[in-house]
């Protein structure tokens, strides 16, 4: 394997006591001794104790971003070569393999949690998405994607690439690029405890399908039978399709998105499910919950699963007033006895933030129990504080 360079690295004291208890990022400024030139992305830093002067962890360096190096390994002595790779891929397969029996879709690697910063792949049957989302990996992609293939027993792997690196010459596969088997169709399918779905690797949303949310779509396949569903942000279908598959009595799906909304109709056709149950809206969440309030509707289950609000620290408090106002909508809307579930991806908003957002908005916590609250399934691994985005709580509503 071909490593550009390799660098000597010293740390400030408490970026070097954070490394060693496991945070995966170096910012420039932590950065008390390196190289005094520019230097190639991927280079392989040997990051050296300050009192020990003996190594404790290993990175690649990173130009182009202030987290300028990437943790991939704790240790004295790193052979930073194939062999470490596969071993590295083997571990993310293994601890997603009791997953394996009901699931075909799944995250394989998830960024830094799995030793792979800028990294995630998505596996949808036997279509891989590589998504790539920092430049240090693109040194040893050759070596990089076969294993994957190997390891997690693909036909194909789709390329993508973030924002931030569409323009970048260096990187040699174009976004949406097929290597491996061609792809007869852009849509791939794939299992999710019984339900089908059909995702679109090479141009949908993130790497076409959003897989966090899987055990909570499963939850609400055992709790909808005979219930009437709301499934709002329900992209190309998601909970309400496994509602349907539980034996709900009928489904509204809401998404501002008319073409995931047809996505959505494809994977209920695709599962059999009877239509005739199915009310598709599509249109603004906000404004169309008020208009169901007005009606005095009211659902069995609710389900909110907002885009991140706070993409970034500013947008934070607005994102808890938004927050607050879609609990506010969703407790109208659910009807006594019901259950609502309430989702937030911003890893800036905690989940005591969250539900101190839903006390505010239900006055008061009395008339709702917490059924649950969920974080990351397996597939989705948490190591350090910024990984831990998703969280779920799931209410009911008591009977007065
Ligand atoms: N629940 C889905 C994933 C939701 S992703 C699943 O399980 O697969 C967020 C969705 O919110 C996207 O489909 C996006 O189109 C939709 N969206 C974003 N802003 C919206 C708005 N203002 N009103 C309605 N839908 C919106």
């Amino acid at each position: 394997m071909q490593i550009p360079g390799t660098l000597a690295i010293k740390l400030a004291k408490a970026a070097e006591t954070a490394v060693k208890k496991g945070h995966p990022w170096v910012f420039e400024q932590s950065i008390e001794k390196g190289p005094a030139d520019a230097q190639p992305p991927g280079s392989l830093c040997v990051l050296f104790g300050q009192r020990s002067n003996k190594p404790f962890a290993f990175g690649l360096w990173d130009p182009a971003e202030v987290v300028r190096i990437k943790i991939i390994d704790r240790s004295r002595g790193l052979n930073f070569n194939e062999e470490f790779l596969s071993a590295q891929l083997e571990k993310a397969f293994i601890l997603r393999k009791p997953l394996l029996e009901r699931v075909t879709g799944y995250r394989a690697v998830h960024g830094e949690n799995d030793g792979f910063p800028g990294i995630v792949l998505d596996v949808y049957d036997k279509t891989g998405v590589f998504k790539i989302y920092s430049e240090i990996w693109t040194p040893y992609l050759g070596i990089l994607l076969p294993l994957i293939s190997k390891i997690f027993h693909l036909d194909r792997l789709v390329f993508r690439r973030s924002r931030k690196l569409m323009d970048n010459r260096q990187i040699p596969y174009r976004e949406g690029e097929v290597i491996g088997k061609a792809l007869l169709d852009e849509k791939v399918q794939f299992e999710e405890y019984g339900v089908s779905f059909l995702a679109n690797p090479v141009s949908g949303h993130k790497t076409g399908f959003f897989l966090d949310q899987r055990p909570n779509r499963y939850w609400v396949q055992q709790h909808a039978r005979n219930k009437v569903v709301l499934d709002v942000f329900s992209y190309v279908g998601g909970f309400g399709i496994h509602a349907l598959k539980g034996g709900a009595a009928s489904l509204t799906s809401l998404d501002i998105s008319a073409q995931a909304m047809e996505v959505a109709r494809e994977n209920i056709l695709l599962n059999n499910l009877d239509s005739e149950k199915w009310n598709p809206i599509v249109g603004d969440a906000f404004t169309e919950m008020s208009r169901l309030i007005q009606e005095k509707s009211t659902f069995d289950v609710v389900i909110l699963d907002p885009p991140s609000f706070a993409k970034q620290a500013s947008e934070v408090p607005a994102a808890l007033r938004q927050y607050e106002r879609l609990a506010q909508m969703g407790a109208a809307l659910t009807a006594k006895n019901g259950y609502l579930i309430l989702s937030s991806c911003s890893s800036r908003i905690s989940m005591e933030e969250f539900k101190k957002a839903h006390r505010k908005a239900f006055g008061g916590i009395e008339k709702w129990q917490i059924v649950k609250e969920v974080y990351h399934d397996v597939d989705h691994p948490v190591t350090f504080p910024e990984a831990q985005y998703l969280k779920t709580v799931i209410y009911r509503k008591r009977r007065e």
